[in-house]
């Protein structure tokens, strides 16, 4: 850790930074930024930099608002974006209470306890990310709706498009802060793209996705267009998925992989999927945040509605990909209902505390999916079990509502509060998708 810091500390005198950003995400996902000066910083590792906490959604209730920033110096980066004349300098914090104690509701807390939770256990938590996003001329739209910088589909490849500049940009930048990119292509949508993250450990991808999101939406504006995570922008396009490759380690070994077995998969492998499928529904207010999530989950074009698992098979919930048989470090599960506006710490926290359950109470894999299941008739569906899930934020709300799993890995505060900014984001927005709810999801997602 000293060493840590003083690498920060030197990399600010030799650079000449000028300002530090401290970087943290409140409990729907929304990054904040608070800027120090570079004298301040030596502080901030020792004694934290205090701030009032109940200026952010759901960080704190009022009568405990006095909340410390602790910045991880394994985090610091300079941003691109910034350029080379009076850098600035970035690092994510640890929020915790005056006496110390980690803030209870701080996302980035809730993801370190789960992983310690299934650390207990002897596991890491990895976690690889598709994330995809529509790239718009603007965010204010007319009669017709937001327009799309271009009209190709998946894989194309658009000479001189916009798209292309922009992936190359984007990763570039990504690259520059550390951020390793594995793949970036045109989607199927008018405008959209997708870039995956490379794997890593899922605190490291949490930080690195809300660094994505900003990152793009930078690159976008340096552009001249505006880039949108809104989960199901057009009626009649494909939503914006962030199907992420989760797998567990337990030292160097997946384990997930067991050769021979079938697809490969080992048996905490199965009972993790297991745990996946049985609490799909409780997690979804999380992994699905807004109402305009499920209008993603419904609508088609390769996002999941139905809880079931799959080998090759893009219309179930879980996917066991085999781009590798023989490579048992690559073994890993595809979870495909998460979507690009959902708070990364949250969801992964969610997601792994489903699978553990799955191990730990040995939930039996039920029989793989092999046919589409959207082709099959609702009884055909029900006949094998495949229920749907939630078919609004509402329907994902009751299910939230009675869930232990949910309760327990998030904690009281967090969850009670989800509840409550969910319930109202119901009330407010349940109406079919309006002028005014797009216009408010794009300004924000
Ligand atoms: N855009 C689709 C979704 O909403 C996924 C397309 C794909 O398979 O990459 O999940
Ligand atoms: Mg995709």
């Amino acid at each position: 850790m000293d060493k840590q810091r003083d690498f920060v500390l030197r990399t600010i005198e030799e650079r000449g930074v000028k300002f530090v950003r401290l970087w943290f995400t409140d409990v729907v996902g929304t990054l904040k930024s608070v800027a120090i000066a570079p004298a301040e910083v030596e502080g901030a590792f020792t004694e934290g930099i205090g701030f009032d906490g109940s200026a952010i959604e759901g960080l704190s209730r009022t009568f405990e608002s006095d909340l410390l920033a602790y910045p991880d110096p394994s985090t610091f980066q300079t941003l691109p974006w910034r350029g080379d004349i009076d850098p600035t300098g970035r690092m994510f914090c640890d929020i915790t209470t005056p006496d110390g104690e980690p803030a209870v509701a701080d996302p980035r807390n809730v993801l370190k306890r789960t992983l310690e939770r299934a650390a207990d256990r002897g596991f890491t938590f990895y976690t690889h990310p598709e994330i995809e996003f529509y790239l718009l001329r603007s965010s204010k739209f007319g009669e017709d709706g937001p327009i799309p910088v271009d009209s190709a589909g998946y894989f194309d490849n658009v000479p001189g498009g916009t798209a292309h500049d922009f992936r190359r940009r984007s990763v570039r930048m990504l690259e520059d802060l550390g951020i390793s990119v594995e793949f970036s292509h045109h989607e199927a949508g008018p405008g959209q793209n997708e870039i995956d993250l490379r794997y890593a450990d899922a605190l490291t991808t949490a930080d690195n996705i809300m660094t994505f999101r900003t990152v793009v939406k930078e690159v976008a504006i340096e552009q001249g267009v505006y880039a949108t995570f809104m989960p199901k922008p057009f009626s009649q396009y494909p939503g914006s998925g962030m199907h992420t490759h989760l797998s567990l380690f337990e030292g160097d070994t997946n384990a997930f992989y067991e050769p021979g077995a079938q697809y490969q998969l080992s048996k905490i492998g199965r009972h993790f999927i297991a745990g996946l499928l049985r609490h799909a529904n409780e997690i979804s207010a999380v992994t699905n945040q807004f109402v305009n999530s499920y209008k993603r989950l419904w609508g088609g074009d390769e996002a999941p509605s139905f809880i079931c698992w799959g080998h090759n098979n893009r219309s179930a919930l879980v996917r066991v990909p085999l781009y590798k048989p023989n490579k048992g470090q690559s073994a890993r599960v595809e979870y495909r209902a998460i979507d690009s506006a959902a708070n990364p710490y949250l969801a992964f926290s969610l997601l792994l505390a489903a699978g553990m359950k799955g191990i730990e109470e040995g939930y039996e894999l039920p029989p793989e999916a092999e046919d589409d299941v959207w082709a099959l008739t609702d009884s055909e569906r029900r006949a094998l079990g495949y229920n749907p899930l939630p078919a609004s934020l509402d329907h994902a709300i009751e299910y939230m509502e009675g869930s232990e799993l949910v309760a327990e890995t998030l904690g009281e505060q967090v969850y009670n509060y989800v509840l409550a900014n969910k319930r109202a984001e119901w009330r407010d927005y349940r109406s079919q998708v309006t002028p005014f709810e797009l216009q408010r999801n794009l300004e924000i997602l």
